[in-house]
């Protein structure tokens, strides 16, 4: 029997009767992480991995009828067994076990094997059947290790302040801001952060997590001498908006999986790209599915018919799973424009 089909709602596990991450409003709704593509609003039960509860209740609201388990926890429902397991994602971000008359199946959610200090490092579980993303699905995705990207933003950064400029670094507002926080060089100068961002950063530091002091850039006048030392943490919705203006001289840059791509990266039309992603790369996908055992993997969002066709040939039962997610946050990739 399978644990998780695909339905109009989203993935469904039939005995336990939830859906996985659904897309549409459901009874009871088990959330891999606080993603928009993931988490919505609207379900009337929530059950999520402990450490992700800040977020989702900033996310989706307060008043939301939220469960938590912590990782490795394990709560039986209907005859099936569920537990969270790390994903190194995001904070909370967590994989679903399932397990039922002896068949174990694991959903991932997004996942990223380099641990990043932010949230509870990337756990391979054992199971029959995976289910894995694959946003970053094809073999020219290799990420260099995130300490040479810090440097390299280190250095932009340095550079910038020497010429007297802003540094304003586009990012998603969860999970990659507080990376980029907590990895640069918090000492070279003011950081200042975008109102998106800044909530979510207060949600890391009740957590734990070391997030360097930052200022709100609504507390900051336009042209503020600061401004010309400071590196501006942004969602990249800001950028080309009245609110850049403030900043006077600036250099930009965006930092995502993305500019590992040249097309993007130039049609941003920001000065520099720097290639770091909160998704696994090829190698780090092969590596998960390798070490989950599962002879069976069902892959999601990204390059769904490469990722098949690679685990196929390696004789793995490989297939594609219809979802929703990937609109949101950094699983959509721009189309490269015509040659
Ligand atoms: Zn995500
Ligand atoms: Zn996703």
């Amino acid at each position: 029997m399978d644990l998780v089909i695909a339905r109009p709602e989203g993935l469904y596990c039939p005995p336990g009767d939830f859906y996985i991450d659904p897309w549409r409003a459901v009874e009871r709704s088990v959330i891999t992480h606080g993603h928009g593509d993931h988490a919505r609003t609207g379900n009337s039960h929530y059950l999520a991995a402990e450490p992700g509860a800040g977020i989702l209740r900033a996310r989706l609201g307060q008043d939301i009828n939220l469960q938590t388990l912590a990782y490795g926890e394990t709560l039986k429902h209907q005859g099936v067994t569920l537990s969270f397991h790390p994903a190194g994602h995001v904070l909370g971000s967590a994989q679903v076990r399932l397990e039922y008359e002896g068949e174990v199946w694991v959903a991932s959610g997004d996942y990223k094997v380099e641990p990043d200090g932010t949230c509870a490092p990337f756990e391979p579980v054992r199971c029959h059947t995976f289910i894995t993303e694959s946003t970053f699905g094809l073999p020219i995705y290799r990420w260099q290790p995130q300490a040479e990207i810090f440097a390299e933003i280190n250095h932009w950064w340095r550079a910038n302040q020497q010429q007297g400029k802003a540094s304003v670094l586009f990012c998603y507002a969860f999970g990659k801001a507080q990376r980029i926080l907590h990895g640069i060089d918090s000492t070279l100068g003011p950081i200042v952060a975008h109102g998106s961002v800044e909530p979510l950063n207060r949600v890391y530091r009740d957590a734990g997590i070391f997030i360097p002091p930052t200022l709100y850039a609504g507390d900051i006048k336009k042209n503020d001498p600061l401004l010309r030392q400071a590196l501006i943490l942004a969602p990249p919705s800001a950028g080309g908006s009245t609110w850049m203006r403030r900043f006077g001289d600036y250099s930009d840059a965006f930092a995502s999986g993305w500019m590992r791509l040249r097309g993007p990266r130039r049609r941003r039309g920001v000065d520099r790209g720097f290639v770091l992603s909160d998704h696994a790369d090829w190698p780090g996908l092969l590596w998960a599915i390798e070490q989950t055992g599962a002879e069976r993997v069902m892959v999601t969002h990204g390059s769904v018919a490469t990722l098949v066709r690679y685990l196929s040939d390696k004789g793995l039962n490989a297939q594609g799973f219809n979802t929703e997610y990937g609109d949101d946050e950094e699983a959509m990739p721009e189309p490269e424009p015509a040659p």
